[in-house]
Parts: C-alpha cells; structure tokens; sequence
C-alpha cells in the first residue's frame, strides 16, 4: 500500500490535515451546529414534490445561473439584495472556496482571527493561499482598532471575519468590519453562517453591502434554516464580485434536484425558522445552567456555546460520548464546545455534565 507521503503530491499539501469532525452514531450529537430539530412533514412532503418534478427534467443540465434559487434568496435576505448578487454552492464551504479560488491563490494570502471556523485556513491550503493570522482581543473580541492594525500590518489579499464566530459565539460589531474594509483594498469576507441566531438588535453585514464593492457577506442553510443535508450555501456581494465566482466555478455545480429543494425550502423559511427562538433560548439555558455548574460560558450569539472550565475536556468528551451525547473538542484548552438543540437534548446535557462533578471529572 503506498501511503499519502509517498504519492507525488503538492508540497504545500503534505503534512495537512483534512477536517475531521468525528461522525458517530449517538442518540444526542450536539457536535457540528446542526438544528437538531427535523423538517417539519408537511414542508418536507412539499420539497418531494417539488424534488419529483425536477427528477422528470434531469436528463437536461441544470440552470447554470440557478435565478429562480438567486431570486428566492434575495427575497429571503431582503436589505433590498436583487438576484444578480447572490450566488450559491453546494454549502458556504464551496462558496468559500470559489472565493479564494477567484481572489486568492498561489501568491495571495487570507488573514484571519483564530481560533476560528477550522474549514477557513483548510479551504485556504487547498487553494494553495498564504493562511495569516492575527490575534483577538480578550474574550475572543475583535475591536475595530485591532482589525485595523493587522490588515495594515499583514496587508492580506482577503480578511475572513466570522460573525458570530465559531467556535466561540462571540460577535462581530459592524465597526470592526467596516474597519477591516477601510484598512484594504482587498476583499472582506463576513461569515454570518450563524447569523439566523443573531439577538435582533445585532446587525447584519449586508446592512453593510451598499457601496462596498469588495465586501461579501457569505450564509448557509446547513445551520438555522435545518438544511444542512442538503448542501446549500450562498453569499451576497456586489454584481462585479458574482461576476469573478462565475470564472471558477465548475459548469452546473448545482444539481437540478439541490436547486428544486432549496425554493421548496425557501417557500417555507417561516416554518423552516420556526425552531430558531426555542434553539436560542436553549442557548442561553445552556450559559444559564452550565454557569451555575461552576464553568465560565462564553456570551454566545450564535447555536452552540464554547465552554470553559474542564480539567480534562478529552476525559469529558469521552465521558459525554459513553452515554451516547457527542460534543465537540476543537483543541482549546479548558474547553468544549456544545450545540443548543431541542430542550429535551439541552436537558440531558446539561444533567450529564452535572453527574461528572466538578471539572467534567469523575
Ligand atoms: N461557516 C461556519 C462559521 C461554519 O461553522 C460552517 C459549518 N460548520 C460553515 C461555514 C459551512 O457550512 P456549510 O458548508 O454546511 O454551509
């Protein structure tokens, strides 16, 4: 058998890992941010039919352009967004990656603020960009001020600026992306995959799009919207912007049967959202009840809190996954990091965590 290290691969790939979140089969696996919470019937029943019509038609290629999917998204974002600046792909991953694709690269270099979404600085690897990083401020903030110092000290092609931010849950105010902005001539790229969950007294960066041509602010319907099995991510930005992504993507990336499934969907997005007040009020039960266990629960704006506080997180994991509840372990120390799902799922966490005693230790 010929291991990777012997295969002619490129240099800069050796050595890398690939994302590895563990897929288990538990009964509670609050691991990856999904909305645990399922689609509802009558919505998935209409998704099928919609799915059948479109199996009739798949002897033809898809709509390269997917407008009925762009326009259905722009309807959905509002802030007066039009379809021809909105583009999609088979989650916010591949829209991300034909970003860097488009502006990144061999030669270029993406910055971001770690400890951040692990697939940013791996998309970067794989499309052979410089992956640059710079440091929060306490709490995991980013200021305005600290943005700005190190996009004028590090002069990336592209910042990435997750808001929320996972894995901690911390926010991004607008001044410290319009900061970022104003310190580059490249592109800004907000992650808002978790913006759904956002208070609604925290704005979102496409309030920002309007003359900031190098501004992109990239979604999902994996997270809030109970789609993430389906493989739909989209971003907005100007018209120019789409133009570029237009240049590297593959011909007909998305499927006839992704694009009938996602408008299915984006006709319910009431219903479809329906579960994101309670997941947010989970959210907070989970900083509430793990705070009054003795741990320090990040303030979090987004469907997962980052916990500190474990002796040993490993032993914890392990403990947690023994009584089948899978959570995350992204390598901070301390730390794990827990998706808020339906109370039921939240309760049996919560009381898991409790029966470790102090520490998450036996
Ligand atoms: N951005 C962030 C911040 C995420 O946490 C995730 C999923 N974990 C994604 C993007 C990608 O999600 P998807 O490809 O399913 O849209």
């Amino acid at each position: 058998m010929t291991s990777l290290d012997e295969l002619p691969i490129r240099d800069d790939l050796r050595g890398q890992h690939p994302y590895g979140a563990p897929q288990l089969e538990v009964r509670y696996a609050l691991n990856v941010n999904e909305n645990t919470h399922p689609v509802p019937e009558a919505v998935a029943r209409d998704i099928v039919e919609s799915l059948a019509q479109a199996v009739l038609g798949v002897n033809r290629y898809p709509d390269r352009e997917f407008t009925e999917l762009r326009e259905a998204l722009a309807a959905y974002l509002g802030h007066g967004l039009s379809a021809e600046q909105l583009w999609a792909a088979n989650g916010s991953n591949e829209v991300i990656q034909q970003l860097l694709q488009a502006f990144g690269g061999p030669g270029r270099s993406v910055l971001g603020f770690p400890p951040s979404y692990s697939m940013h600085s791996i998309i970067a690897a794989g499309t052979g960009t410089r992956w640059l990083t710079a440091e929060r401020d306490a709490d995991y903030e980013i200021s305005p001020g600290t943005a700005a110092a190190a996009v004028e000290r590090l002069k990336p092609d592209i910042v990435f600026l997750c808001a929320p931010n996972n894995p901690t849950g911390t926010g991004v105010p607008l001044a410290t992306i319009e900061a970022a902005y104003d310190a580059t001539d490249g592109i800004v790229m907000v992650d808002e995959a978790y913006a759904e969950f956002m208070p609604a007294d925290a704005p979102s960066a496409l309030s920002l799009l309007p003359g900031r041509e190098r501004l992109v602010v990239s979604r999902t319907m994996s997270k809030a919207f109970a789609f993430a099995g389906a493989r739909v991510g989209y971003l907005a930005a100007a018209p120019a912007v789409i133009d570029a992504l237009r240049l590297v993507r593959l011909p007909y990336h998305l499927s006839a049967l992704t694009q009938a499934a996602a408008v299915a969907a984006l006709r319910h997005a009431d219903e479809m959202l329906s579960t994101v007040a309670d997941i947010a009020a989970q959210r907070d039960r989970l900083e509430r009840e793990l705070t009054a266990l003795g741990y320090r629960v990040l303030p979090s704006q987004a469907n997962f809190v980052l916990v500190e506080g474990f002796a040993d997180p490993r032993a914890t994991f392990e403990a947690l996954l023994a009584q089948s509840i899978l959570v995350r372990d992204v390598g901070i120390p301390g730390t794990l990091r827990i998706t808020a799902g339906t109370a039921e799922e939240t309760g049996v966490v919560i009381r898991a965590i409790a029966g470790l005693g102090p520490g998450g230790a036996r």
